[in-house]
């Protein structure tokens, strides 16, 4: 691409949020069709606000939306379409289903086999759809192995 190329896709941002009086600075970018997201309270999403932390980034054409830091405009991860929720609901129900209804050992144990076998720090809540599959798969083969 060239370098005006770019130039007029920022061009495009830049009216689009003068249009939709979204503030360029802090300007967060649905990773879906490319538009600015709106900073709004997640009653917007739930008909009611949940949580200390009220502030999404949410991008009405594509339902896909993504929790923010206490209140602030830093994002929590990506921001989720229905694919993505979906595949978040589904890791963590298979994951859940190693420690719910245990001791609170077993939260912390599942978790440290997670961080073992990625070799990081795993948020399922941070995930994106492949990462997801992958929970998913290691969750799976745990399940067979017990
Ligand atoms: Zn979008």
């Amino acid at each position: 691409m060239s370098h005006f190329g770019n130039e007029k896709i920022i061009n495009d941002l830049v009216d689009k949020c003068a249009e939709k009086k979204i503030p360029l600075e802090g300007l967060f970018i649905c990773p879906y069709c490319d538009q600015p997201a709106e900073w709004v309270e997640n009653k917007e999403i739930y008909g009611k606000n949940y949580g200390k932390s009220v502030m999404v980034w949410l991008c009405r054409p594509c339902d896909a939306y993504v929790g923010c830091h206490n209140n602030t405009k830093k994002p929590l991860g990506i921001m989720a379409d229905i694919e993505l929720r979906t595949w978040k609901n589904k890791a963590h129900h298979i994951f859940d289903k190693q420690w719910k209804g245990r001791k609170r050992k077993f939260r912390v144990m599942a978790y440290k086999r997670l961080d073992e076998h990625f070799g990081f720090e795993v948020h399922i809540g941070e995930s994106d759809v492949k990462m997801c599959k992958k929970i998913i798969e290691f969750c799976t083969e745990y399940e067979q192995a017990v």
